[in-house]
């Protein structure tokens, strides 16, 4: 079994008018060279869905040099109309989000949730202003 201390928020990188399943995004991640697909573990979509990736026990393919003992999270968004970096998460979204990291939490209650850009900052994924502070309640 992984040992889990990270759980990575990331955003597809999608514009409102663009969708981006768990099944799209593991045909991008294949045509990437990935062959194991998906390289996230759930992807949260707008109207609250969450879709299953790569399953919780093996590495997944989301954050360099922080794959082996994390958790890759992608919402669908990230981008607004214009294609610049944006909150674009709905209220559906949130909640799901919320949801699926307070199971995540209590069944790795040692992993610090954070964002993408907070493990490398030449990033703008996940898009969200403060990781952090907006799931405090779920830290370790
Ligand atoms: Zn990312």
């Amino acid at each position: 079994m992984r040992t889990i201390t990270l759980l990575v928020i990331h955003c597809s990188a999608v514009r409102p008018d663009q969708n981006s399943s768990a099944a799209q995004i593991d045909t991008w991640h294949r045509q990437r060279g990935f062959h194991l697909g998906i390289g996230y573990h759930y992807v949260v979509r707008r109207n609250g869905q969450i879709e299953p990736g790569r399953p919780e026990f093996m590495i997944g393919a989301h954050c360099l040099n922080h794959n082996a003992h994390s958790i890759g999270i992608c919402y669908e968004g990230g981008l607004d109309i214009r294609g610049q970096p944006a909150d674009t998460r709905t209220p559906e979204q949130k909640a799901a989000l919320r949801a699926l990291l307070k199971d995540l939490h209590r069944r790795y209650p040692q992993a610090l949730i954070v964002g993408h850009h907070d493990l490398n900052p030449q990033k703008a994924c996940p898009c969200i202003e403060n990781v952090a502070r907006e799931y405090a309640d779920l830290q370790p």
